[in-house]
This record gives structure tokens, C-alpha cells and sequence, in this order.
């Protein structure tokens, strides 16, 4: 057994159902579960491990809803800085056919650690291709070594170029292959558990890459195993086209049809979507990863995020692949989706249709518990008694807070998105004084490049 205090927060941020905000607040916790959060006076004084944070603003850790981790191997890549979606896809699918399993262990190490120090304590990946003995294993077993939690997307691709798919025909795989193998990380890697630090999620890739039948078959698999299913929807306008032409359906029409909705169900992306489409998507408490980031990056549009939330649709933000970003930053994102929301409520309010700006408490409620509704947990999200101690510190005493004392928690997303100071995953430090505790970051680093190197150069 081992307890936790945190104590003299300049303010807690709980985000629970009554939106508290606690100053000079902390919690306690044992075996990494809260067991009391409030006034700092009113929380037992003693504690195996005591966290002061005079001077430092607490959250609920933030949670990625949608990413693709290998991609941090190829930012910035010159021949696909310039595309959109489907020419940066056929830009990059064949230097993704060289990733390697030890290629996959080092991407998913630099961007957990890129993540966590973002503010990031819970992580959704979605890997979807598995070239030269690359398997999901490798992905979920390099996770355990930084420390924070991961719904791993056993992705996949089974229709190639030859087939009217648009990745090349040798990085697709077999639909039976996909299934069984999916199957076995359910058995071996999902954790159902409250706590759980690795959930398994099924995930073929996107309309343009897999046949109806996998999809269908996909959420028979996943419904009887009980666990999630996720994939790319309405990302572009050509993706609306291809779904037009080859099935004659929208793209949320097709994958319904295919018994994709419902609350175990979320999307990545999903910006072209109508506003029938939205009060659809709500009724079945289907949700959203929202990526405002690589949206702009790509060109593709802006999701109907205000609508969503008008809705009762699950929204939660994600990073989305570092090819796309080309950053993993939550807090970044957060801000991102900010901006982007006012944008669309000026510039196209047709995307918007609500009154008012999305505010920054907004914000940061679709980065802590819109997530963690996304993900279909209910033990994280938020700082409250029942729940995980997962949590980051925010030093206020830095240059880009300068000036916004009178409202640190509106500060963390308006101004310069900053680095935890310390991050906190079950209890346990994962981010302390800024630095990856028990992780050379350097040296991850020079391994990370090399290997990047590598797969670009086709060295
Ligand atoms: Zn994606």
C-alpha cells in the first residue's frame, strides 16, 4: 500500500460534474486511486509520498483520443509537407512499408514521452500497418516503459490499389489475418479493469482502405469481446467522393449501415459531417476524436465540433500521427481547437451553429473528461474521489503565464502552450521537475533520428 498527498495547488481543477475549481486545493489518494480532493486544510496531513505545488496550477491528465505514433519517424517529410490527405498518404505509404518492429518500439517511446510531457497521462494509438514482422505487441510493450495509460488499435488495411483501395497492394493484409490476430490481443493485452494501463481497440483503418466486410465483421468481433471500435470517417472531401462513387452512400451512411454507432464507437476526424448527420450521431452517443491540428495541416476542413456538443455527440481531442501535426502536443491541441472553433463560428457558421465563443474551460473539458467519455472509461478524466490519481502540474511562475495570475486555469490554454512540470499516472511520477523519470531522453532521441534517417533515406 502506498499514499499519496498533493497538497497547496494555487487552484485544482476537478472537472467534475459541478466543474470545481478548488484553490490552494489537493488530493489524497492510496494505490493510486483518489480517495479525497478539496481544501488543502481539510485533506489528511500525512502521506508516504507529498507533492507541493504552491505556485502550480492541477488538472486532470489529458487524454489522446486518436493518434498514429510511428508517424513521429516521419515529420516534416519534404514531399509531403505540401498535400493533402490522399497525396500525402501515397507520399509516405512507401517509406511506412520499411518500418521495422524496433521502428515501431522507438516512435512509440519518443511520442509517449512527447505526449506526457504535453500533459498527456491516457494515450489512444491506432496502428494499421505491419510491415517486415511489425506487430502491435511491439507498440504495447515499448508503452509500458515510459508509464502512462494506452488503448492500443489493433488497425488494419485489406484493400490495395489493385482492388480500388488507395494504399499499394503489398502493405494490405488478409481480412482472416486481421481478425485472428486481433482476437489474440484481446485475449493476451486488453485489461477491462478499473486502472486499466492497456486497453485493445479495433480499428480498421478508413473506407478507402478496407472492404465492408471487415468493417461488419469488425464490430462483431469487437461487440462480442467488449471492447471499442475506431476508425477514420469524413476526413475529406475525397473521401465523401470515394464513399459517393463506390458504395453511393455519405460516408457516415456506409459505415452505419455496417453497424458502426453506438457508445462504443468513435471516429477519428469526422469534419464533413451535416447537421442531420451530427443529431444522428448523438442519438447513438457515437464519438468523436476531434484533431484541429492536422485538419488544417492537410487542408481537409473543420469538424462541426459546437454541434457535437450540442448534441450530446462524445467529443474528445487528439494529436492525430505526427506526420500530420507534426507535433504530439496536447495542451497545444487544446489550444488549437479553440482557436479553430472560434474561427469556424466567425468565418462559416454553418460549422458552428451555436451561440457564443467556445471558451477555454470548454476546451480543456474536451482534452480531460470529453476524452476519457471517447474512450469509454469512467475512472479517469477527472480529479474526484473513486477515480485515478492522474494529473499534471503547471508551473504559473514561467514567462509565458506572465500577466494571467488573475485566471491560471484559462491562462493554461490561451497563452504559449507550456511542458508539465510533474505528471502523475495511477499515483506513480511519471514527469517530475519537468524531466521523464527513468527515461535517457537523449538517447531516445539520437535513436529515434537515426532510425528516421533510415526509413526516409531508404538507407
Ligand atoms: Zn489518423
Amino acid at each position: 500500500m502506498s499514499t499519496l498527498l498533493v497538497r497547496n495547488a494555487t487552484v485544482l481543477v476537478t472537472m467534475d460534474d459541478r466543474r470545481r475549481e478548488i484553490p490552494r486545493g489537493g488530493l489524497w489518494a492510496r494505490d493510486g486511486w483518489i480517495e479525497a480532493v478539496g481544501p488543502t486544510e481539510g485533506l489528511p496531513q500525512t502521506a508516504d509520498e507529498i507533492l507541493d505545488l504552491d505556485g502550480h496550477l492541477l488538472l486532470p491528465g489529458l487524454i489522446n483520443t486518436h493518434h498514429h505514433l510511428y508517424q513521429t519517424l516521419t515529420r516534416a517529410v519534404p514531399i509531403a509537407q505540401d498535400a493533402d490527405l490522399f497525396g500525402w498518404l501515397k507520399a509516405l505509404y512507401p517509406i511506412w512499408a520499411r518500418l521495422t518492429p524496433e521502428d515501431i518500439r522507438i516512435s512509440t517511446q519518443l511520442g509517449l514521452a512527447e505526449l506526457a510531457l504535453s500533459g498527456c497521462t491516457t494515450a489512444a494509438d491506432h496502428l494499421y500497418l505491419f510491415p517486415n514482422g511489425s506487430r502491435l505487441d511491439d507498440e504495447i510493450e515499448a508503452a509500458r516503459e515510459i508509464g502512462i495509460r494506452l488503448h492500443a488499435s489493433r488497425g488494419s488495411m485489406s484493400v490495395g490499389e489493385s482492388q480500388g483501395g488507395l494504399p499499394p497492394d503489398q502493405m494490405v493484409e488478409e481480412e482472416d489475418v486481421i481478425l485472428a490476430d486481433s482476437d489474440r490481443l484481446i485475449s493476451v493485452f486488453h485489461d477491462a479493469n478499473p486502472g486499466a494501463m492497456t486497453r485493445v481497440v479495433v480499428a480498421p483503418c478508413s473506407p478507402f482502405s478496407v472492404s465492408a466486410d471487415l468493417m461488419r465483421e469488425s464490430a462483431r468481433l469487437a461487440r462480442s469481446r467488449r471492447v471499442q471500435l475506431h476508425t477514420h470517417l469524413a476526413e475529406t472531401l475525397d473521401e465523401e467522393r470515394y464513399c459517393l462513387e463506390r458504395f453511393g452512400k455519405r460516408p457516415l451512411d456506409y459505415v452505419e449501415d455496417l453497424d458502426w454507432s453506438g457508445p462504443d464507437v468513435w471516429f477519428a476526424h469526422a469534419v464533413h459531417i451535416t447537421p442531420d448527420e451530427v443529431a444522428r450521431m448523438g442519438g447513438a452517443r457515437s464519438g468523436v476524436a476531434h484533431c484541429p491540428s492536422s485538419n488544417m495541416r492537410l487542408a481537409s476542413g473543420i469538424a462541426p465540433v459546437r454541434r457535437y456538443l450540442a448534441a450530446n455527440v462524445r467529443v474528445g481531442l487528439g494529436v492525430d500521427g505526427s506526420a500530420s501535426n507534426d507535433s504530439s502536443h496536447m495542451l497545444a491541441e487544446a489550444r488549437q481547437a479553440l482557436l479553430l472553433a472560434r474561427l469556424a463560428h466567425a468565418a462559416v457558421p454553418s460549422v458552428d451553429g451555436t451561440p457564443g465563443l467556445l471558451s477555454a474551460r470548454q476546451a480543456l473539458e474536451l482534452a480531460t473528461r470529453g476524452g476519457a467519455a471517447v474512450l469509454g472509461r469512467d475512472d479517469v478524466g477527472s480529479l474526484e474521489p473513486g477515480k485515478c490519481a492522474d494529473f499534471l502540474a503547471l508551473d504559473l511562475n514561467r514567462l509565458e503565464y506572465a500577466g494571467a495570475g488573475h485566471d491560471p486555469v484559462a491562462a493554461a490554454v490561451f497563452c504559449s502552450p507550456v511542458l508539465a512540470e510533474h505528471l502523475y499516472v495511477h499515483g506513480r511520477a511519471v514527469v517530475k521537475e519537468g524531466r521523464l523519470v527513468g527515461l535517457e531522453l537523449d538517447r531516445l532521441v539520437d535513436d529515434h533520428n537515426r532510425a528516421s534517417r533510415r526509413l526516409v533515406d531508404g538507407g
